[in-house]
């Protein structure tokens, strides 16, 4: 494409790839442009998740988490069938154990009403123990229409879908600078300037960054929690029949270590949530001075350390300590060993934490002059992609540069 984009979309995972395919879907005649720093889509968030379809039990009715949440799936689901993209349908169960437990199941499955979540169901533990032979526990909730999917292979889909409909895709070209000018913006790369008359960040991790770049202080900083995996062995992949969830941590965004069956036939168990010293730090080893130094001296980070302080040591011995991980793993199937676990892969969430310490319990979008951001894309922002991409475009102006 020769000339200015209309549209400039920064990010080719899926939330990115999404948005400028619903904007050309909607729009065919806009020109648009969608940058990557990585060499092919999909390399962060994207590639690096637990795969699973989320069907919005978890998410505070109203927010967008939840809306967006339960209309993604159904889109994601019509999407993946058109597109003969492997996924299933297999169910999963939320076990409760205790009378604290048990009061945070019943407001999880009020919440699945209120959201309109079809088909729950309380089980008691005979009922679980049926549905879920290597399941212990007092209570569960049965969320029948959560599925799984490889979302690398749907944003494969996806990039595919927007180079047919005339975007122009780059991967290997980083957003190093942005700079607006009387009608637009002008995008520094590492491959040269391109001028744009809006802009779209879909940046991810990076997304913070790129939003401060563009003029606009997002209020919040991205702080990056890797979820680490383990792998159950071969021979021990039939021990249950769909997904395995402790009843999270009310305080805390992430839903606690749990059994996720793969697309691809494996069964992983995690991710726990431990602060990268890399914002895409997906070893232990993994340290960039500057992300970390960036972490330590946002006001927001010695508060968050204060407010969450038991989870954090609890989080970094279950990180360093298999014992600790499988204890947490066994107090939903009493009968794994160490001998089923092996080390797996891992993922870096992008969660916006605010200078009071707070994590953000939402996605954000934030308008700048010539640009719209959307800040905090942690899980089930990849279920809920396709209508995300509905809500950005509908914010996006129609004559960008009006
Ligand atoms: C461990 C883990 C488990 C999860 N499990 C689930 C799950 O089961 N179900 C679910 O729905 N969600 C899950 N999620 C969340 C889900 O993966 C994310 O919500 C989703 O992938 C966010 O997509 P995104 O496009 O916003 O971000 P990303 O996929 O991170 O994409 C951002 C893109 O921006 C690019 N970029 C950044 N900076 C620049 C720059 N300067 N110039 C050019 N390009 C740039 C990056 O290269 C990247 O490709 C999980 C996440 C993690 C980490």
């Amino acid at each position: 494409m020769d000339g200015r984009a209309d549209v400039l979309v920064v990010g080719g995972g899926i939330v990115g790839l999404a948005t400028a395919r619903e904007l050309l879907a909607q729009r065919p005649n806009t020109r648009v442009v969608l940058l990557d720093k990585e060499p092919g889509v999909g390399r962060h968030q994207t590639g690096h998740n637990s795969g699973v379809i989320h069907s919005g039990v978890y998410y505070r009715p109203g927010s967008l988490k939840a809306t967006l949440c339960v209309r993604g799936r159904n889109l994601l689901l019509d999407y993946v069938v058109r597109n003969q993209i492997p996924h299933r349908l297999c169910g999963k169960v939320i076990v409760a154990n205790g009378a604290e437990e048990g009061a945070r199941l019943d407001e999880l499955s009020r919440r699945a009403q209120a959201n309109g979540v079809p088909n729950t169901r309380s089980l008691d533990s005979q009922e679980l123990r049926v549905l879920e032979p290597a399941v212990r526990g007092e209570r569960a909730l049965h969320v029948p229409g959560t599925g799984i999917v490889d979302y690398r292979a749907v944003a494969d889909q996806l990039a595919k879908d927007l180079v047919a409909a005339g975007a122009d895709l780059r991967t290997g070209t980083e957003v190093t600078g942005i700079r607006a000018v009387p009608d637009g913006v002008e995008v520094a790369t590492n491959q040269g300037t391109l001028p744009a008359r809006y802009l779209v960040n879909a940046a991810g991790l990076q997304a913070d960054r790129i939003a401060l770049m563009a003029g606009l202080d997002p209020g919040v900083r991205i702080l990056p929690f890797r979820g680490e995996y383990y792998l159950l062995r071969p021979e021990r992949r039939d021990l249950f029949r769909g997904l395995v969830y402790p009843v999270p941590d009310p305080a805390m965004p992430f839903l606690g270590v749990h059994f996720t069956l793969t697309i691809h036939g494996e069964v992983e168990a995690g991710p726990n949530a431990i602060l990268a010293f890399a914002r895409e730090g997906y070893r232990k080893s993994d340290v960039r001075v500057g992300d970390l130094l960036e972490s330590v001296f946002y006001p927001g980070f010695l508060r968050m350390v204060n407010r969450y302080w038991s989870s954090a040591v609890h989080e970094t011995n279950r990180s360093f300590r298999r014992a600790v991980f499988l204890r947490d793993l066994q107090a939903l199937a009493p009968s794994l060993v160490a001998a089923d676990i092996a080390p797996g892969g891992s993922g870096v969430r992008a969660q916006a934490v605010f200078p009071d310490g707070r994590m953000a319990d939402d996605f954000l979008l934030l308008h700048s002059p010539r640009a719209l951001h959307i800040i905090n894309t942690p899980s089930p922002a990849a279920t809920a992609s396709l209508a995300i991409a509905e809500r950005l475009v509908d914010e996006i102006p129609r004559d960008p540069s009006a």
